[in-house]
């Protein structure tokens, strides 16, 4: 099993998009183990986003992120990394493809309503940047006999 960190980000609270974005990991099989709706400080968002420091479009991404509520989540299942990209579609909605989140709900490269770990490296990164041992719950889903063999 792997987990990942999947945040919607200010945009995506704004329209409303929560819900949608959450009944996509669960129809999909996935378990949510830890969330919270919180606004991040522009040092946390900086923080979070360290790899991309030198893009020309990291100040505002970070000023961006920390402008509004953002819903963070940490989700878990088989191979949950690469699939939650995949459900995302591309980083530029332009790209994504129908079907996916970007490709259905949103259209411009900056208000990509959606945040999701890229490696199972990043993915640890970021759970402990957003998360303490303590909000994590443990449970079995009833469905779970019926999603894995
Ligand atoms: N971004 C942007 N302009 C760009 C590339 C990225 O505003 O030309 C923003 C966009 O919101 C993206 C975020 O920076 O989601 C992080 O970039 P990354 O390459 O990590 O894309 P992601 O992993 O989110 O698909
Ligand atoms: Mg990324």
């Amino acid at each position: 099993m792997e987990r990942t960190f999947i945040a919607v980000k200010p945009d995506g609270v704004q329209r409303g998009l929560c819900g949608d974005i959450m009944k996509r990991f669960e129809q999909r099989g996935f378990r949510l183990v830890a969330a919270k709706f919180i606004q991040a400080s522009e040092e946390h968002m900086k923080n979070h986003y360290l790899d991309l420091k030198d893009m020309p479009f990291y100040g505002g991404l970070c000023k961006y992120m920390s402008s509004g509520p953002v819903f963070a989540m940490v989700w878990e299942g088989q191979s949950i990394v690469k699939l939650a990209r995949m459900m995302m579609g591309e980083t530029n909605p332009a790209d994504s493809k129908p079907g996916s989140i970007r490709g259905d709900l949103c259209v411009n490269i900056g208000r990509n309503i959606i945040h999701g770990s890229d490696t199972l490296e990043n993915a640890q990164r970021e759970i402990g940047l957003w998360f303490k041992a303590e909000e994590f719950v443990s449970y079995t889903p009833c469905a779970q006999a019926f999603l894995y063999e």
